[in-house]
């Protein structure tokens, strides 16, 4: 049994308490959630907030290796064009050696599970040892008919894969605008039966300048590439192609939404019952150096979560530091809010919340400790930085 305490302890499921303690079994299971007094005996006690272990709700950690290979502000067609340059810039056994090192750093700064994008196996080893819980996503694109075939059978491949090795994993697309129509609904099948998809949407504005218009960065880029089977432009922006038709009770977790208007929130909300929206504020600075459209999703009560993205595109795999960066930018988000995107409602975009998320009583939720937190002003400060108990 350990008994926890802090100057606060913020159970997410009820409001921060005070010299708060947790009280956890043998199995690290929830049993009390209580404020501390003087006749507690072998307490441990901390300065600084405690929460729930934190859900990074989006990363690749399989790009890990690319860490400081991009350089910043290329914007998204840039960018992929790096990406693919750079992919297998070392080999597979240093890719899965960084991998490794990166789960564990994830796992000592507080992070209990990770919604984690994958195109190749190479990962699932490490993350079936991993102290972390991983949903993996195998993500499939292309915009080539010809290659749909290929692709679909290396994707259900990968799955199986998984499945033999028994992690949590299912099939996902990657983005409107690097699919081919024949792929996008064959994979958008699969993940609907599967009942989760995660998927990178209004990342750029060039993505609805280019289903809208058919201009911009991306028809530069299908024109430059030659792109066979570039998707098809609607008149339409492009969270159209994903949600136009989507089964209604999927669980969606659409990632990045830097450009995503409040006509597209509007119309994703009729349009399915369970979006997340996945904030990666540290990846958009990153690479089109602008962030999402924070105090409108906040207006519209939308269900936010956090991912660090991978760390082609971020500095660190770190949830307290996307967090302060949103403070950073938006000093009037209480903290309790910051840290129900970072806990809770990633466990929910998962489908994890029965174990993750909350200090309620039978949860193993992991232990946060937040130690250089201003508790006058209750805010994040660069310095504060976060640890699993
Ligand atoms: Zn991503």
């Amino acid at each position: 049994m350990r008994k926890i305490s802090a100057n606060y302890i913020f159970p997410i499921h009820a409001k921060p308490i005070k010299n708060g303690m947790i009280t956890l079994n043998d199995e690290g299971k929830i049993t009390e959630l209580s404020t501390c007094s003087e006749t507690d005996k072998d307490v441990e006690f901390y300065d600084g907030i405690i929460c729930p272990g934190f859900v990074n709700a989006h990363c690749h950690l399989e790009l890990s290796h690319l860490k400081n290979a991009i350089p910043e502000h290329t914007g998204i067609t840039g960018f992929i064009r790096e990406i693919s340059k750079q992919r297998n810039i070392v080999d597979a056994q240093q890719q899965i050696q960084t991998a490794a090192f990166y789960d564990n750093l994830m796992y000592l700064h507080g992070i209990v599970a990770v919604g984690d994008i994958s195109n190749d196996v190479l990962t699932f080893e490490l993350k079936k040892q991993s102290k972390i819980f991983y949903h993996t996503f195998a993500e499939a694109f292309s915009c080539n008919e010809n290659e749909t075939d290929k692709i679909l059978k290396k994707n259900q491949d990968i799955v199986d894969y998984g499945k033999k090795l028994g992690i949590s994993i299912s099939p996902t697309l990657h983005a409107s605008y690097s699919m081919c129509n024949g792929l996008f609904s064959k994979i958008k099948h699969r993940a609907e039966q599967s009942g989760i998809l995660s998927y990178h949407n209004q990342e750029t504005q060039a993505e609805n300048e280019y289903f809208q218009n058919n201009s911009g960065k991306f028809l530069e880029f299908y024109n430059e590439f030659q792109t066979p089977d570039r998707p098809v432009h609607t008149g339409k922006t492009s969270i159209h192609r994903l949600l136009d038709n989507i089964s209604k009770n999927v669980k969606i977790l659409l990632v990045h939404n830097t450009f995503t208007s409040e006509n597209d929130y509007d119309f994703a909300v009729s349009a399915s019952q369970n979006i997340t929206w996945t904030l990666c504020p540290k990846s958009n600075l990153y690479i089109e150096n602008c962030l999402p459209p924070i105090e409108m999703f906040r207006r519209k009560n939308a269900r936010i979560a956090i991912g660090t993205d991978s760390l082609s595109s971020n500095t660190s795999l770190s949830i307290i530091n996307e967090l302060f960066t949103i403070s950073e930018n938006f000093d009037n988000i209480e903290l309790n809010e910051l840290l129900t995107w970072a806990t809770l409602n990633g466990a929910k975009a998962l489908g994890i919340e029965a174990k993750f998320g909350t200090f309620e009583h039978g949860k193993t939720p992991g232990i946060v400790l937040i130690d250089n937190v201003d508790t006058d002003k209750m805010m994040l400060t660069q310095d504060s930085r976060s640890q699993t108990l």
